[in-house]
């Protein structure tokens, strides 16, 4: 063969692979197959769903110093100890406490699952900072993979969203498999972000449901949810409904086997007559 001909060869491979590897990245990722949420026009993680318009957030967030809760805050993290939480089944968590951050370790160690605050609460306010690993851990589904769940059930989605990548309904911000957020607030991996969440929980009398439960959320100081009206539990490829449960349930940090860091947790309960 002439080294013309092998260049060609070689330029042709290069032309139909080089495609293929870009099409395997830039292909739709999510499904068509899942339940369909209210509205009827998408799916749950629906692939064709767009992807958030992107929003540069400002300086809300010191990328070394936290800023200070509240006097009258319930602070669940303070860079210290994780005190104020333990494992699915009661343990002390495992989870690796350095430079004021609190990293999930991984997932084969023991304790050092999800953990879940010993406290249980209704409506809220949360402050919570959080980095996703820099570089990157995780292919595109499970990047920067973590989660905050009010009342054990509800996620609020920790991913490493910078530029999109997953669905819009998984992406950061996103209330898991529901709701996409407005825009995408999100910072470069291995940056402090923050999340300032207003959380109703939803009511019930008896078995059934008397109101929903909603989220209203900044990411960064962007707002990215104006009082969601939370369709149930959050659940990967589908979509629960509904289930009665108490008044009030454990904040849970979700452990999704990447290291991914959480600093300066601090709630506040809200009652309804105070
Ligand atoms: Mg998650």
């Amino acid at each position: 063969m002439s080294t013309e001909l092998r260049v060609v060869r070689l330029s042709l491979c290069l032309l139909i692979f080089g495609f293929q590897g870009v099409a395997q990245q830039s292909g739709p990722i999510g499904y068509q197959d899942t339940p369909m949420l209210p509205g009827g026009k998408w799916h749950v993680h629906d692939s064709a769903r767009p992807q958030p318009i992107e929003v540069t957030p400002g300086a809300t967030c010191s990328q070394t110093t936290p800023d200070r809760p509240p006097s009258d805050a319930v602070v669940l993290f303070d860079g210290t100890n994780l005190s104020k939480w333990r494992t699915a089944d009661g343990s002390e968590p495992a989870w690796i406490i350095k430079e004021g951050s609190a990293q999930i370790p991984p997932a084969e160690t023991p304790n050092g699952g999800s953990i879940f605050t010993r406290e249980s609460f209704g409506d809220c306010q949360l402050h919570i900072e959080w980095a996703t690993p820099d570089p990157p851990v995780g292919d595109v589904m499970n990047r920067g993979n973590s989660g905050i769940f009010f009342q054990g059930l509800y996620e609020l989605q920790v991913f490493e969203s910078y530029h999109g990548g997953i669905y819009a309904d998984g992406q950061a911000a996103a209330i898991y498999g529901q709701y996409p957020p407005l825009v995408n607030a999100s910072r470069p991996p291995g940056r402090w972000q923050v999340f300032d969440v207003l959380f109703t929980a939803p009511r019930f009398e008896g078995e059934k449901l008397k109101a929903p439960g909603y989220m209203t959320v900044f990411h960064n100081g962007v707002a990215v949810h104006n009082h969601a009206a939370i369709l149930g539990p959050t659940a990967h490829r589908s979509l629960p409904g509904h289930k009665a449960h108490g008044a009030e349930g454990p904040l849970m940090l979700q452990a999704h086997g990447n290291p991914v860091r959480f600093r300066n947790i601090w709630i506040r309960p809200l009652k309804d007559d105070p």
